[in-house]
């Protein structure tokens, strides 16, 4: 059978449901069809621009008929935008399809045909919930512009105001124009690799009030540097720390691995679940704080501590489970990689006057194996590894830990359903699956499984 869409004409499509960056996946005579910016339930007038072998691409003409979840969206870039892919679809059925989503996969990936999903925990206000911007600065007619790339290309949408971020960044993204307007000061540019200002990080403290600006340089100053601190200390409340980050390299990558302090201080600080933690400008933490919360405390929760186990807290960062965890539990084991994130954790463990904790410097599936040579005893086991999900080895040494709960966090349902799967057919089964909304008008979707042992 011939392929029956071709390419610059145009279909009616209806949209039955949203593929992973948010596009919009209906059917042409069976056909599939991916088409960006629509919202499940739209019917939609669509003109053609790839056909492949297994499915063609094309983009919205005209709406026929809105979907009951399509709505106005906040932000007037929104349809540009590369940050936020599915503002146009009501916050309610965005809840909805992340678990419908999660729910899926464990379906289809991990074979889990019984198991129930419990409905995604939004936020109340799924706005300004960001604590962390990275903007690419450029110049477009001669002005400044900062913002977010297009969907899918290196083009800046100008942006003055963001409304998932933090206020402070709106003051940044001013300060920042203005300094650039005023100095004449050359930016980036990525097709010669000339030019001094290649990004903007800001990083917001959403407790403390505490913010850090980073200038990500290709360079090793910047020129008036006083009268930026001071534009930037009279734009933003609570300016604590402004750090320049030198990238040299011809590369995607943000951050270059050198910093320099220009201003106050090398970190900020914020509470989590009423701990204190130290953010660095290269340091990993949730972005999301508000829900972060709300994730951890799901995560001890089901950990079921009463002060007497044993706990290893794999993939651990800068330690913030750990310690949080560590209140409730006689023992913390964290295992981490990045040795700055360990460094950051120990910090950490001092600052809150934490010492049943123990940090370890290493790959997860290289370091859990010590725990059965020690013969130490795990009663729980608490992983929240990245998008790729955990080690097949980690899984199989941490079955034979035996340990009585297994609390998953995962950022990726995909690689959760798969390791799940490998748990369940190891005695091990799923009691609770909880998504977690940690990135509204975005389709990403954080979950935490509670995985207990069978008793033989
Ligand atoms: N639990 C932490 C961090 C989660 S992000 C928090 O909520 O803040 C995942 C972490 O796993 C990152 O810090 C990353 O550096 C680390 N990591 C990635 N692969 C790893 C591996 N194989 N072994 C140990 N840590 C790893």
């Amino acid at each position: 059978m011939g392929i029956p869409v071709k390419v610059d004409s145009v279909y009616e499509v209806v949209i039955e449901d949203i593929g992973t960056d948010g596009e919009g996946i209906g059917h042409i005579a069976g056909f599939t069809v991916f088409v960006p910016r629509a919202v499940i339930g739209d019917r939609v007038s669509v003109k053609i621009d790839k056909v492949g072998k297994r499915y063609a691409v094309g983009h919205i003409e005209s709406v026929v008929e809105p979907s009951d979840y399509r709505i106005q969206p906040l932000c007037p870039v929104a349809n540009r935008c590369g940050g936020c892919h599915i503002q146009a679809m009501a916050y309610d059925a965005q809840l909805a399809y992340k678990t419908r989503h999660v729910k899926d996969a464990l379906q289809r990936i991990g074979g889990f045909d019984d198991v129930s999903v419990l409905d995604t925990i939004g936020m109340e206000r799924p706005w300004h919930y960001r604590n962390k911007a990275q903007l690419p600065v450029g110049v477009f007619s001669g002005r400044p512009v900062m913002g977010f790339f297009a969907a899918g290309t290196h083009d800046i949408v100008d942006i003055d105001t963001c409304p998932i971020q933090h206020p402070a960044v709106d003051a940044a993204i001013k300060a920042v124009k203005d300094y650039v307007s005023s100095y004449n000061v050359a930016v980036y540019d990525e097709m010669t690799g000339k030019g001094l200002l290649r990004h903007i990080m800001v990083r917001v403290g959403f407790n403390s009030g505490q913010v850090m600006v980073v200038p990500v340089i290709n360079g090793d100053s910047i020129p008036h540097a006083k009268e930026f601190t001071d534009m930037l200390r009279q734009n933003i409340d609570g300016l604590a720390s402004v750090v320049l980050n030198i990238n040299r390299r011809r590369t995607n990558v943000i951050l270059g691995s050198q910093c320099k302090v220009i201003y106050g201080n090398d970190h900020i600080m914020d509470t989590l679940c009423g701990l204190t933690f130290k953010i660095s400008p290269l340091s990993f933490f949730q972005v999301n704080p508000r829900q972060t919360e709300v994730l951890y405390t799901k995560a001890i929760e089901y950990a079921g501590l009463d002060g007497t186990q044993t706990v290893l807290d794999a993939y651990c960062g800068i330690g913030t489970i750990s310690l949080i965890a560590a209140q409730k539990a006689a023992k913390i084991y964290g295992i981490e990689e990045i040795q700055q994130a360990v460094d950051d954790a120990r910090e950490n463990a001092r600052l809150n006057d934490i010492s049943n904790v123990e940090f370890i410097c290493a790959k997860a599936e290289d370091a859990i194996g010590r725990f059965i040579e020690d013969k130490v005893r795990i009663d729980v086991i608490i992983m929240d590894p990245p998008r790729k999900g955990c080690d097949k080895g980690f899984l199989e040494t941490a079955v034979r830990l035996c340990p009585e709960r297994m609390v998953y966090v995962s950022c990726n349902p995909a690689t959760l359903a798969r390791d799940m799967r490998f748990l369940a057919d190891h005695g091990y089964k799923a009691t609770a699956v909880q998504p977690v909304d940690m990135f509204p008008h975005t389709t990403h979707v954080e979950t935490v499984v509670l995985m207990s042992r069978v008793e033989k």
